[in-house]
């Protein structure tokens, strides 16, 4: 990693720090997790983070996960003592910093293991293995803490660090790549993988309401992401690992740059979602968090396709971000390991919503200012929106990028914090539709991001390919009780029915029928027959046929 900064860069205060740290025992794997009352993170370590190093900033205090100290010492202070030798470390806040509204219960942090306060707001956690997968399940706001040592360094001839050479690209350049990007598109791969619209893939049109990362629908999305990516013309590879027993994936493209191909530049955000724990493997839809992410990631990619970057550009798809970045943490571990070169990563985590402030948040770490001012540089010269830069990376997956030592920054609504739908079985399109052109705005400032960090050339000027068709049928709530909204698109005014069918294919309610017309067309379904008779619940097709179109929509009656 040939821009991980350099160990001696590490605190001036450490030494004055050693002589009140005792020897009380560490954890088992490696290294201590200590929580220093009233020290601030410029006092430990000013400048750049380190991998073998990481801290916390809490309101009353600094938590350090030191991953190379010798057992029985950290660096900075006591460290709290193991009591288990497979246990997984996290931070637990009292509140989650994406709902504030929402307080942890401490009681209900000790079920699961060893609970010690980190200051007045926060809790270290030691979760032994048998424990871990309902810890995760359990939907706490946490961060894993890496006790693992970092991995080694590169060999000196390769870890020189060299400056970030951000390009300037060309202003009108930059304009014609932004320009392709579709608000239509956007919109059209939220509604897919959140349960709004159908989608083809693999010859049949799919429905998926959740992303959970244990779930077969789940595993749908990101089947039908990849051979999206791999329709672009990118070479796709599903990047797996094992959480608890179930096997995740990211979802990995990437193409060689014309210039620089060993060093990449990473456009990512994670495509998993939850919502509570009685409905997360039925009903999360997650639009928000983080269909409008992914929605982003895939736009760029798009438009990226049949252009020429000096370096090698990667979009990734991020599995189990919602059980505390599994996904990038894998990522980026198997990157350091391998010594790939990444230069920078642009993530995006839900990026569709706003209630007062058009805008969004470039959140990252001090080390990063040139990649963080850079996005700020582009979201002024490219869209309407404010922004604020935070210096206080948290909970998404930037986070393993910059403990890795790794520019980054993620891009996240102004208002994310006021969203009142955050991880609930209510963040459906319907909540952001009114909202989402900020999400095409805050992709065209990652666009042209990119297109600085890589280097997008001037002399490859092919059009994107175009997106999937939209289906033709859409449907909302569903399940639904007493009735459900369905909408129908016809290209040109056609001859024709719509009709609602029961699992045995009866035809049990005629919707409409005779000349149907072009455009987006709304219907409303009360739930009974043609007799007026209420329906029992189940399962129902709501189904489309014209002499050229048919299109068919499962429909679910819970009453
Ligand atoms: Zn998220």
């Amino acid at each position: 990693m040939r821009v991980r900064p350099t160990r001696a860069r590490l605190p001036l205060i450490l030494s004055s720090l050693l002589a009140i740290g005792s020897c009380l025992p560490v954890a088992a794997r490696a290294g201590g997790v200590a929580f220093l009352p009233g020290i601030h993170r410029g006092q430990v370590a000013p400048g750049a983070p380190s991998p073998d190093l990481l801290t916390w900033q809490l309101p009353d205090g600094l938590l350090v996960v030191d991953r190379v100290a010798a057992p029985g010492h950290t660096r900075c202070g006591p460290a709290f003592a193991a009591s288990r030798a497979d246990a997984d470390w996290f931070l637990v806040r009292d509140r989650d910093p994406r709902h504030p509204a929402r307080a942890v219960d401490a009681a209900a942090l000790a079920r699961f293991g060893t609970v010690r306060p980190a200051g007045a707001t926060a809790w270290v956690v030691e979760v032994p293995a048998d424990r871990l997968p309902a810890f995760l399940a359990a939907g706490f706001p946490l961060q894993r803490l890496p006790l693992e040592p970092p991995p080694a360094p590169l060999p000196a001839s390769s870890a020189a660090p060299t400056p970030l050479a951000i390009a300037q690209v060309d202003t009108a350049l930059k304009r014609a790549f932004i320009g392709t990007l579709s608000q239509a598109a956007f919109n059209q791969l939220i509604q897919e993988i959140s349960g709004y619209a159908t989608f083809f893939y693999a010859g049949q049109l799919r429905q998926v309401h959740t992303r959970y990362f244990t779930t077969a629908s789940k595993n749908l999305v990101g089947d039908y992401l990849a051979a999206r990516l791999a329709g672009y013309g990118y070479a796709v590879e599903l990047d797996t690992f094992i959480l608890g027993s179930v096997t995740c994936r990211n979802i990995v493209a990437t193409r060689a740059g014309l210039s620089a191909p060993e060093e990449y530049v990473v456009v990512g955000g994670h495509y998993d979602s939850t919502s509570p724990i009685l409905y997360c493997e039925t009903t999360a839809p997650g639009a928000e968090d983080n269909a409008s992410g992914t929605s982003m990631v895939m736009e760029i990619a798009r438009i990226s396709a049949h252009r020429g970057f000096d370096r090698s550009i990667q979009f990734v798809l991020f599995d189990s971000e919602e059980q505390g970045m599994n996904g990038s943490e894998h990522f980026v571990a198997e990157a350091v390991a391998e010594g790939r070169q990444i230069r920078g990563a642009i993530i995006a985590d839900m990026v569709s919503w706003y209630q007062g402030t058009y805008g969004l948040h470039i959140e990252g770490e001090a080390a990063w200012e040139e990649l963080m001012q850079s996005m700020a540089a582009n979201v002024t010269a490219y869209t309407p929106c404010a922004y604020v830069k935070d210096y206080y990376s948290w909970g998404s997956d930037h986070v393993p990028f910059q403990q890795a030592g790794i520019p980054a920054f993620l891009a996240i609504d102004y208002d994310y914090e006021d969203y009142p739908y955050y991880h609930q079985t209510t963040d459906t399109w319907f909540r952001i539709r009114d909202t989402v052109p900020l999400g095409l705005q805050i992709t065209r400032a990652s666009a042209a991001t990119l297109a600085d960090l890589a280097g997008l050339r001037p002399d490859l000027t092919g059009a994107p390919p175009s997106p999937p068709a939209p289906s033709r049928l859409a449907a909302w709530p569903n399940p639904f009780n007493p009735r459900v909204t369905v909408a129908f698109r016809l290209a040109a005014p056609a001859a024709g029915d719509i009709a609602i069918y029961d699992l045995a294919g009866r035809r049990v309610r005629a919707l409409a029928g005779g000349e149907l017309p072009a455009g987006e067309q709304r219907l409303s379904w009360d739930g009974r027959d043609d007799h007026g008779r209420l329906l029992p619940s189940g399962v129902y097709f709501c189904r489309l046929h014209t002499a050229t179109e048919s299109a068919s929509l499962k429909l679910s009656l819970a009453r």
